[in-house]
């Protein structure tokens, strides 16, 4: 199956995140709570069900700490700071960043992008890459390759990122970016790539997905290229103020 989507109709607005962040970390905050004021109470608690109690409890605080690094391990929800980036800098630095957690699934990194300027909020683009890079590593549980490239087209920068996982059927791709879907059980969140798509519109880019169940997945994200006279008067009079 193979499916090209164009998505703006499903983007949301970026001011939405901030508002509901609190709300997602809440949940399992009280259910952790919750056990945790069962184990101090009820003294009379066989070992077992202690045991179960406290695995229940870390359970809800992985899964907090996961909502809390799709959601905002970079991005500042609502205070966007907008100024030219190098993106291919930023994609290296968002490829180490990954890199452990490619080590641990034996994903192969290979990114050939280019440098070039683009204007964008620096932490809403390290959010958003992070995100996709890592639903691409855990789609190749086997292992697999991770292949980051970009091409300037006109005047847009477009940077794709391609992994040979598992990839999605047509219902799958069509529910990506809505809010709660994950094909990952408790260790999944569906929050990311509804991050990811509010994140890149709030950014003027756009996103397309490609995927063949057994195959791989491909994004497609063009981002408009900031001119080189603006990047060069950018520079000068960040460094003259500072
Ligand atoms: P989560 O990763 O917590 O499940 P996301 O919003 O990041 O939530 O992703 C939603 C779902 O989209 C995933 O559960 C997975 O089914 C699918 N998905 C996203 N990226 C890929 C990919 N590169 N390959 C296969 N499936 C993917
Ligand atoms: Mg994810």
């Amino acid at each position: 199956i193979r499916e090209k989507i164009i998505r703006a109709k499903k983007l949301e607005a970026v001011s939405h995140l901030a508002a509901s962040v609190g709300h997602e970390i809440r949940n399992p905050l009280t259910v952790t709570r919750g056990f945790l004021q069962l184990l101090q109470t009820d003294k009379d608690l066989p070992f077992q069900k202690r045991q179960e109690f406290l695995q229940i409890a870390m359970e809800q605080l992985d899964s907090a700490e996961t909502i809390i690094s799709d959601y905002l391990t970079f991005a500042k929800p609502d205070i966007s700071n907008v100024e030219v980036l190098d993106i291919g800098l930023e994609i290296k630095k968002a490829t180490e960043l990954i890199t452990p957690l490619a080590n641990r699934h034996s994903v192969v990194i290979e990114n050939n992008t280019a440098n070039s300027h683009i204007k964008g909020d620096r932490s809403y683009l390290q959010q958003c890459l992070v995100n996709i890079l890592k639903n691409s590593i855990e789609a190749m549980p086997q292992g697999g390759f991770l292949t980051i490239q970009s091409e300037v087209i006109e005047g847009q920068y477009r940077l794709s990122i391609s992994d040979t996982g598992i990839g999605m059927t047509n219902e799958q791709l069509k529910r990506l970016g809505e809010p709660y879907f994950t094909t990952k059980g408790y260790k999944g969140t569906g929050l990311g790539m509804m991050v990811v798509y509010s994140l890149i519109k709030a950014m003027s880019g756009s996103i397309d997905v490609t995927s063949e169940i057994g195959k791989g997945t491909q994004f497609t994200i063009n981002f408009p290229i900031v001119k080189q006279e603006l990047t060069i008067e950018h520079t000068y009079k960040a460094k003259s103020v500072s």
